[in-house]
């Protein structure tokens, strides 16, 4: 018991959740449709509060997929993508054929850089394609710079795909994120800040733009009594089942985040005297995380014994799970032949940087032996 795993972000449940499965069962809706998906779609429409539709589809990854399909990317076109992200964000315009143009990030945000973005929309227009898309992510929960890139997407008539899948709860100058892009995403897989065991949701400023989704992702069937498709259909929506847990989800979501924001004041707390350690905050006022995943960066080098990885092996013995930031894109085996944008920012991040345990359901002895652990290796400097 007292050495039990601690995980980096587990699911946690509210205790409604199974309330809802039941009444799916006791009414038969065991469907990728019914009363729970309907609900959980209004719970988030309400949440989010920004006159927007939203359809729960079955991941994130199908929201990117059909976000991208919606903005008109076909194969052969070129998508900008922020290349510190999650493997998600970029995999489905390599499944459209079209090509990802990967921008570094920025130091305060660890997102796209606003530069590095409007330096290869103007290479890419001088080589003669102009880009579809862009794909921005606020990485775990940390808004992006919305205006700065809200900024040049409209000067060059681009559409931005906002990958929302980390930031539910987050909020940029008091709007909360997932309203920002043309088209935005959600996620709630396992490791989210809320789950439905494993599923997403798009999010459109249209209830047109919402119905094309749903009809893409189920099936594209054209209104006919028989089966007639003129489209490309995908089988994308969410079941009932998983609905019930996210409805049962969202009676505990600002909880889950006010729990994840005091898990970053923890560390804050943790690594207040240490200048080699850099919990990953906001930079002002205008920003507010959701803290989904607390970051550190180690600036330290490669030989002192205390960097990241050192940590990272410190904390697996004591059976405390940490794990590096995303790996960039750009550096990614699968994407070496893609074009990139900026300097070695988010390598630089990469290299130095640690995700620590961050879960809405870590207790106090669960902290205390986080920080006995951290303690120890902060005792190395
Ligand atoms: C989790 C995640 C996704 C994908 O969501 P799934 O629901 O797991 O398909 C996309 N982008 C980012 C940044 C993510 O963290």
């Amino acid at each position: 018991m007292s050495n039990s795993k601690i995980w980096l972000s587990s699911p946690h449940m509210g205790g409604n959740e199974q309330n809802y499965i039941k009444e799916a069962f006791d009414t038969n809706w065991v469907a990728p449709l019914g009363p729970n998906v309907t609900g959980f779609e209004k719970d988030l429409e309400e949440y989010l509060n920004q006159d927007v539709f939203v359809g729960a589809l079955s991941s994130g990854t199908a929201a990117i997929h059909l976000g991208l399909i919606m903005l008109g990317v076909k194969a052969g076109d070129e998508v900008i993508c922020q290349s510190m992200t999650f493997s998600a964000s970029a995999n489905p315009i390599l499944y459209l054929g079209a090509t990802p143009v990967f921008i570094d990030s920025e130091p305060s945000t660890w997102n796209i850089c606003p530069n590095a973005l409007e330096d290869a929309i103007k290479d890419r227009i001088s080589k003669g394609k102009k880009p579809k898309a862009i794909i921005a992510v606020h990485l775990y929960g940390m808004p992006f710079k919305v205006n700065e890139i809200r900024q040049i997407a409209d000067a060059y008539e681009i559409p931005i795909l906002e990958d929302s899948a980390e930031a539910l709860g987050s909020t940029y100058k008091g709007q909360k994120c997932g309203t920002f892009g043309d088209i935005s995403v959600l996620s709630f897989n396992g490791n989210k800040i809320i789950t439905t065991s494993g599923g997403g949701a798009i999010v459109t400023k249209t209830k047109i733009l919402k119905e094309k989704a749903v009809f893409l992702a189920t099936q594209a069937r054209d209104n006919a009594p028989h089966y007639q498709h003129s489209e490309i259909g995908y089988n994308y929506r969410m079941s009932n089942i998983c609905a019930g847990i996210g409805r049962g989800q969202m009676e505990v979501l600002d909880q889950h985040v006010n729990k994840r924001r005091s898990m970053h004041d923890f560390y804050k707390t943790v690594f207040s005297n240490t200048e080699e350690v850099e919990v990953f905050s906001e930079q002002n006022e205008d920003f507010y995380s959701n803290h989904w995943l607390s970051s550190i960066l180690i600036n330290t080098d490669e030989n002192s014994g205390k960097t990241r990885e050192d940590l990272r092996l410190l904390l697996d013995n004591e059976n405390i799970e940490s794990r590096p930031l995303w790996k960039p894109m750009h550096l990614q085996p699968i994407f070496n032949t893609a074009p990139y944008y900026g300097g070695t920012i988010s390598e630089k991040i990469f290299e130095k940087g640690l995700c620590l345990p961050s879960g809405s359901n870590l207790d106090e002895f669960d902290r205390e032996r986080i920080k006995n652990s951290l303690k120890k290796f902060l005792s190395f400097f």
